[in-house]
């Protein structure tokens, strides 16, 4: 439903191996994409250098051309023939004409001379600013001898080129300009005439390199470098900043001067940079040939930075380098959201179907709130616990449905359970184990409650101590009888318990305990007509405060009202209840003594055995204290020697003999001094322990009757003794086998051990005790039926299992003369002769009751009118006595 700010295991595992994966994969497309369209566009600006490097060198080279072909139209003319034939003042005017007109019409002409053989100009015509063509006058013509351009024609062979550097230059007015100059050498036949020589304007040659670059809009850079690597012009530069870069290539790249001179075109990769290059080369159609040789004029370089390609292209993805960062983002982004989407839309329907569920089934009331207490759900063991259905709950605070006992600070992650008394439309109150879930929101605030309600574990005292500790205002804690003590007014306490709750548990399911707490809760209001309701701390224990009441007489008829009510079969089912009662002021000095007082005398009624309710007293707590440190006690008292056995005599009653003793336990502890078997044997039974008990009484009178076996058949030979078996240690066939092989090891002989069972365990196990009975009759064991007439068996029946002597119990002795006890006696004895079985009157105190049995017939008696049970060196002292006297 909520996540409770943190991110739940499965949407983090989905985000690893779903969303992550599809993000590196879209990542690693457009990375290698990008790649692709890197080498693509890489691949692209390589073909346009190269073809920008080819048209440029054309360019260059076809504008070269026509240069050589001006300069051989003034070297192939028939003025020049005409001069070169006889060189006389006419034929040099006519070739100054010559030149004059040529350089009219080629205005990339700046000036045309013609040298003598001693480097003397003869004609030279030049180009002025505006446009106007001169012949330089005799007078004003220079002496070029010492001219490097004069020196180099001079020595070359006919037909061969020369070709200047490309210079800068200024006129005589300041302008600019970039000179490149060719010249021939001219001959008549062997005979070396002079100089043909032409100045060209280099940025004719070299303009078209920068409208190229012009055209190309990208950062393709071309350079036209001469043999020496410097760098005579940049595309961007304007041709009349000729070297102005300043720049060799082949200082700054040594690698580029052997890959360039490799072949006359290609492209190299050095480092990150991509070089395409084009050789270029004079091109002359005549048959001239040009100095020095065929060497390449230039080289025309174009460059570019692979790193630098996204900004040369117009690929959105290459220029803008993070937008594949951008777009993996954006998917994992959204593969997260749809992931987190998804998964609580999943989760919330299935949590919704769980919920639905567990609250449809759950035994456990459930109640949802909102933010403001109020119900927006309930399920229906909460209907049955409030006595409300779900339409009047929904929209009512669910604090004024409940108290709690138990002053709770909201925090965050705790889940707290503490008790809670639920008010049930009725009136009265059912305490609960409350657990409240708190759900917040993500901006931290609360959102729902979650309020489980489940049975309480809860004891009164648990109850007390806990308003104790947490109250000082005890009127917190049970709002309603506090105001009851608090009107000066004396209130009775009853705390009443389901006695045989273990075995109704074990009937009931949860809902139907709930049931059968409401509906006891309500006959119990209405019997005893409390003003406050009743209060329900399990479905077993009951508080009812009565308002006016002393601990009387009518007191004791109410409740024994009560108890009888329940004797009848309620709702179908056998309950017995036990009640304790305390009251304010005389017992109880306040609620929570009340409470706990009440609580402890009802725990006494087993104990006290006075009906089925007990008024607490001091004496009443005496014991009860008494009895919790027995229960202590017992749980170390077998690794102590504090048990021992204790025999009481059997006698005949006609020869007053000793035929027999009963082995009974005795404790004797340090600090509680002699505790009862009738005190400490519900404990061990309670806590299930009675079989500690059988194995030693088994192992010790045992060991008795082997130590005294020479003397006790020698005294009376039809001695027996006898051991009493719970119903719990009889269904134990450890402790049945147990019997038989120690009577066996100490080779004792038959009928040398009786065992006496309880009316009770005989009838209860009927068929399997009748199979037990074969055992121990087997084993040479006799069976005795102790307490005889306390159950409600009848006679006959008890006859069909094979008995050897049947002990009736104490109680009817002691009524002795009562008329019905001595029917009983007599109906006993007559049945028991027919089946051959002994009879022995218990608990036989005094002289007229044993003369009544030996009147009677009846054949043995056990009682203190002879001894109590006493210890092994006495009772052989007894059998001493009893044996010289007769
Ligand atoms: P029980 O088997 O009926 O034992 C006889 C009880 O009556 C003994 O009480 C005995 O001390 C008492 N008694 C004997 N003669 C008289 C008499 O003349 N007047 C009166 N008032 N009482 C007399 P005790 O020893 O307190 O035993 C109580 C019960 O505890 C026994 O009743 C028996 O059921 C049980 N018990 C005793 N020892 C053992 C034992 O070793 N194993 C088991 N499983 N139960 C035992
Ligand atoms: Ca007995
Ligand atoms: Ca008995």
């Amino acid at each position: 439903m909520v996540l409770h700010g943190k991110i739940p295991r499965r949407i983090l595992r989905l985000m690893f191996l779903l969303v992550l994966p599809i993000t590196l994969v879209c990542f690693t497309l457009l990375f290698g994409y990008e790649r692709s369209l890197k080498a693509q566009a890489s691949l692209t600006l390589q073909a346009e250098q190269q073809k920008g490097t080819l048209i440029i060198t054309n360019q260059i080279e076809s504008v070269f051309s026509q240069y050589v072909s001006d300069l051989l139209v003034v070297y192939n003319s028939n003025e020049f023939s005409d001069y070169a034939q006889d060189p006389n003042e006419t034929t040099l005017l006519d070739l100054a004409r010559l030149f004059v007109r040529i350089t009219n019409q080629k205005e990339y002409i700046f000036h045309q001379r013609f040298i003598d053989t001693q480097g003397k100009e003869l004609i030279q015509v030049d180009r002025n600013p505006g446009g106007l063509i001169t012949l330089v006058s005799e007078e004003q013509l220079e002496d070029l001898h010492k001219f490097e351009l004069f020196l180099s024609v001079r020595n070359l062979a006919p037909r061969v080129l020369y070709i200047s550097k490309v210079t800068a230059e200024t006129d005589e007015k300041g302008n600019q300009k970039s000179v490149i100059t060719l010249a021939l050498p001219a001959y008549r036949g062997s005979v070396f005439l002079g100089v043909v020589a032409i100045d060209f304007d280099a940025c004719h040659l070299l303009s078209f390199m920068a409208a190229y670059q012009g055209t190309l809009n990208k950062d393709l850079s071309f350079s036209l470098i001469d043999p020496q690597g410097r760098v005579l012009l940049s595309g961007e530069n304007s041709c009349l900043a000729l070297y102005e870069t300043n720049r060799n290539l082949f200082t700054e790249i040594p690698e580029l001067r052997s890959s360039l001179y490799d072949s006359d075109q290609g492209s190299v990769v050095i480092g990150n940079v991509i070089y395409t290059y084009q050789a270029v080369y004079p091109r002359t159609y005549e048959r001239l040939s040009w100095n020095p040789g065929r060497v390449r004029l230039w080289t025309l370089v174009s460059s570019f930075n692979t790193a630098d390609v996204p900004h040369l292209t117009h690929e959105f993805l290459l220029s803008h380098g993070s937008v594949k960062y951008a777009i993996s983002v954006l998917v994992f982004v959204l593969g997260s959201i749809l992931v987190v989407f998804f998964q609580v839309r999943a989760g919330d329907k299935q949590q919704m179907r769980i919920s639905s569920l567990i609250a449809e089934y759950a035994t456990n009331g459930i109640v949802v709130c909102d933010a403001q207490q109020n119900i927006t759900f309930c399920n229906q063991a909460f209907e049955e616990l409030s006595g409300y259905t779900q339409n009047e709950l929904i929209g009512r605070s669910s604090h004024r449905l409940r108290q709690d006992l138990q002053v709770v600070t909201h925090t965050r992650h705790q889940e707290e359970i503490h008790p809670a008394w639920v008010f049930h439309r009725s009136g009265n109150k059912f305490l609960t184990s409350l657990s409240i879930t708190h759900l917040f929101t993500r901006g931290n605030k609360l959102e729902y409650s979650v309020e489980v309600y489940s049975p309480s574990q809860w004891t009164p005292s648990d109850i007390s101590e806990l308003c104790e500790l947490a109250n000082h205002d005890p009127s917190q804690c049970f709002s309603s009888v506090f105001s009851l003590l608090n009107h000066k007014t004396t209130v009775s306490c009853l705390c009443i318990r389901v006695q045989n709750s273990k075995e109704l548990g074990m009937l009931l399911n949860q809902s139907e305990r709930v049931k059968f707490s409401q509906s006891l809760a309500a006959t119990l209001s209405t019997l005893l007509g409390t003003t406050i309701g009743v209060h329900a701390f399990s479905f077993d224990s009951y508080f009812v405060f009565l308002k006016d009441t002393e601990l009387d007489e009518s007191m004791s008829k109410k409740i024994q009202s009560l108890v009888r009510t329940f004797q009848e079969p309620y709702n179908t089912l056998d309950i017995r209840l036990d009640c304790g009662i305390s009251h304010y002021p005389s017992t109880s000095s306040n609620i929570f003594d009340l409470l706990v007082d009440a609580y402890l005398a009802s725990q006494m009624v087993e104990k006290l055995k006075n009906g089925r309710y007990v008024f607490y007293t001091s004496d009443v707590k005496k014991r009860y204290q008494r009895h919790t440190a027995i229960r202590d006690a017992l749980s170390t008292v077998f690794n102590t020697d504090q048990m021992r056995l204790y025999y009481q005599a059997q006698l005949s009653v006609e020869s007053g003999t000793i035929i027999g003793a009963e082995a009974l336990i005795r404790w004797e502890h340090p600090v509680l001094g002699t505790v009862s078997p009738d005190e400490f044997l519900p404990i061990l039974q309670e806590q299930q322990q009675l079989d500690h008990l059988g194995r030693f009484v088994i192992t010790e009178s045992i060991q008795f009757l082997s130590r005294n076996l020479a003397f006790l058949r020698a005294a009376c030979p039809a001695f027996s003794l006898s051991i009493n078996l719970s119903p719990e240690e009889f269904s134990n066939p450890s402790l049945i086998d147990l019997l038989g092989s120690q009577l066996r090891e100490h080779r004792i002989p038959d009928n040398f051990l009786t065992v006496e069972l309880t009316e009770h365990t005989a009838v209860e196990n009927l068929t399997s005790a009748n199979s037990t009975l074969d055992k121990l009759h087997a084993q040479g064991i006799a069976i005795a039926i102790d307490d005889f007439g306390t159950g409600f068996s009848s006679l006959s029946y008890i006859m069909e299992l094979s008995i050897d002597m049947i002990k009736i119990d104490r109680s009817f002795i002691s009524r002795y003369p009562d008329s019905q006890s001595i029917t009983i006696y007599k109906t006993v004895l007559l049945l028991a002769k027919e089946v051959g079985a002994t009879v022995l009157a218990e608990g036989v105190e005094k002289a007229e009751q044993l003369a009544f049995l030996a009147e009677i017939g009846c054949d043995q008696y056990q009682g203190y009118y002879f001894s109590k049970a006493v210890d092994e060196a006495v009772f052989l002292k007894q059998v001493e006595q009893v044996t010289i006297k007769t």
